[in-house]
């Protein structure tokens, strides 16, 4: 039997990942679960799963399910209780799955602790990508994908040798607004942005792929995972989200990995890796689907995209800063403080006041985060 963490058990991963242990009681026991804010659903499944170790927001929070909850499961608060989740239970297997660079504290605490990694929590890897990759190199950690886009490109480069990579394809759904212009952009709304027209996944992301910074996150996500320079990594507007991903090798042939839009699939392969389970999740038809259609990216279109791009390349606290500018820059606006295309304009603005340190420490990384939100808010 695995042994599961999950991190950021009440969001849209969170929920999927205990859904594929329920369709699988004798593979998976959960011995731990940490959430925000959603105390109604996190006491639910606290009494369901049964962990040793859970963890809420905050303190408060926690004085108010206590006594909800069963006596024996030891219940923890705040980045303390993440780090206690993520970090000290039996679980051989974490899945990250908080939202944000949050991720990161819990996530480190894990891989020190050799935990195999699931990460859904992208921005961790944009935040410090160098940091993490190199400490679960040092204690011999598996960094598995969750994203649908990198459990693809995983899938295709299984068995292969990456020096036979010639570059690997991202696919995009292009987001809410794919098939708007920049002069249409200018009057949309939150509710707007938050009609996702193929997956149903939590609101921040939902508004970072209408604004594309979602696919820029992957690009730098995509570098880390699978050590590959920028110029091999590539993006590709493909409305359908059928395939899910594609790698071209030198010989000219190209792998990819396709399905129905489905995150339990991915979740699911990053928790039984490298075998397979059955799964209850709609089967793909191509016939069905018929025809699928292509489009290249247009950057000027999408300048978060090479904003990204621009970053990853830079590297170091580049990254970072591009994140938490981001991160602050999307709460704004689903605060309706601020306009949809004010999000792009915060995240040049900030990048533009930052000098980039360049394989930063962690608490040069951490400096650059909390620097980045404070310009970000004033902006
Ligand atoms: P969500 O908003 O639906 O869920 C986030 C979860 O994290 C919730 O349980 C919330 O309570 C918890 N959380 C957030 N901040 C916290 C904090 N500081 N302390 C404790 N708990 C906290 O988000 P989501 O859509 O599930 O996405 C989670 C991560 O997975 C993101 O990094 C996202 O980019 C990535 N991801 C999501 C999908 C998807 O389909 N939803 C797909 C690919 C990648
Ligand atoms: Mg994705």
């Amino acid at each position: 039997m695995r042994k599961i963490a999950v991190i950021g058990s009440t969001g849209s991963i969170g929920t999927q990942t205990l859904d594929v242990v329920m369709q699988h009681p004798e593979q998976f026991v959960i011995e731990g679960l940490a959430a925000g804010s959603n105390i109604d659903m996190f006491v639910q499944q606290v009494n369901a799963f049964r962990p040793k170790k859970a963890s809420i927001g905050s303190k408060q929070l926690a004085e108010q399910v206590a006594p909800l909850l069963p006596a024996d499961v030891e219940l923890y608060y705040g980045e303390q209780g993440l780090i206690e989740v993520a970090a000290g239970t039996d679980a051989d297997f974490v899945l990250s799955a908080i939202v944000g660079s949050a991720g990161l504290p819990p996530t480190l605490a894990a891989i020190a602790e050799g935990k195999t990694i699931g990460i859904a929590n992208k921005e961790t890897l944009v935040t410090a990508g160098h940091i993490v990759t190199e400490l679960a190199k040092q204690k011999g950690v598996k960094l598995v994908p969750v994203d649908s886009e990198h459990s693809a490109i995983f899938q295709c480069l299984n068995g292969e040798n990456l020096n036979e990579v010639d570059h690997i394809t991202l696919t995009a759904s292009g987001g809410a607004f794919r098939d708007l212009t920049r002069a249409q952009l200018q009057n949309v709304t939150l509710e707007d942005a938050l009609k996702h027209p193929n997956w149903s996944m939590g609101a921040k992301l939902t508004i970072d792929s209408a604004t594309m910074v979602n696919k820029g996150l992957e690009v730098i996500e995509a570098h880390w995972l699978f050590d590959l320079p920028y110029d091999k990594i590539k993006v590709l507007l493909h409305p359908e989200s059928i395939i899910h991903s594609f790698v071209e090798y030198r010989d000219g042939s190209i792998i990819a990995q396709l399905g129905t839009p489905d995150m339990r699939v991915p979740i699911q392969y990053a928790m039984t890796y490298p075998a397979r389970l059955a799964s209850a999740s709609k089967r793909l038809s191509l016939a069905e689907v018929g025809k699928l259609h292509f489009r290249e990216m247009d950057e000027e279109r999408f300048p978060c995209l090479r904003l990204a791009y621009e970053c990853g390349k830079i590297g170091g606290t580049a990254t970072t800063v591009f994140n938490a500018a981001n991160e602050v820059a999307v709460a704004r606006f689903m605060s309706r403080a601020i306009p949809f295309m004010q999000i792009e304009t915060i995240i040049e603005e900030v990048l533009s006041k930052h000098i980039p340190v360049a394989k930063a420490d962690l608490e040069t990384i951490q400096a650059a985060d909390r620097w980045a939100r404070e310009t970000a808010a004033l902006l």
